[in-house]
């Protein structure tokens, strides 16, 4: 019947109002601020609508969210190498980079001139950036990854957009804190590696001894 429709539509577009207020009620004086509210009004069960006040309000982004890469560095209360970077300047991210936005300079010994796994310079334009984020997925040594954070806008195009390492590196307790599952993963995945690669060195070490 013509109008039913109409009416069906009207009839949802009002029950969504009343909700609104409904859970404005049920949320109280607790509606803007408070965190466990906030998560409530934007979970897959919320009723209502619900604006979100940005930026004093932001909505969580989900664990698997990429923006622009970072660089993984050691923790500064590392026992060995602290603040040491884990990338070793192999060059595969430059490579797979679809829009090639990624410069690296491999650093090199002072004394020998000889090259050393760690960056002498790291650059990534983030303006030519497109998040794809293979370049996390290609890094052999989990020393790049996909960071959460996208507010980045500036006034100048030409100089902040183009992040250098300082710019780039974050502890690795930061992407343990933004990732904490895959964090988790990539860690007993190494620890697997070293493991077996320790096995492997120990078995040609006892096939040695055995021809000895
Ligand atoms: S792929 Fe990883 S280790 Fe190699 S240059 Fe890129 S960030 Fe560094
Ligand atoms: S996220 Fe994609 S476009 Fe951005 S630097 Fe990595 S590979 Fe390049």
């Amino acid at each position: 019947m013509y109008g039913l429709g109409i009416l069906r539509g009207l009839g949802i577009t009002l029950r969504h109002f009343v909700e609104t207020y409904v859970e404005d009620i049920r949320a109280g004086l607790k509606h803007y601020g408070a965190d466990e509210v906030f998560s409530m009004r934007q979970g897959a069960q919320a009723k209502g609508l619900f604006t979100v006040e940005y930026p004093e309000e932001k909505i969580a982004v989900p664990e698997r969210f990429r923006y622009i890469p970072f660089l993984v560095v050691n923790d500064e209360d590392h026992p060995d190498a602290p603040g040491e970077p884990w990338c070793t300047s192999c060059g595969i991210c430059a490579k797979v980079c679809p829009p090639q936005c990624i410069w690296i300079v491999r650093g090199s010994d002072p004394e020998t001139g000889r090259p050393v796994p760690q960056p002498e310079a790291f650059t990534i334009d983030i303006d030519i950036c497109m998040n794809c984020g293979y370049c996390a997925e290609y890094c052999p040594f989990d020393a790049i990854k996909m960071d959460h954070d996208y507010e980045i806008a500036s006034y100048d195009r030409t100089t902040a957009h183009l992040y250098n390492f300082d710019k780039l590196a974050r502890p690795l307790s930061y992407w343990q804190r933004i990732a904490p599952t895959r964090a988790e993963a990539e860690r007993l995945e190494r620890e697997a590696k070293e493991a077996a690669k320790a096995a492997r060195a120990k078995g040609k070490q006892q096939g040695l001894d055995i021809v000895r």
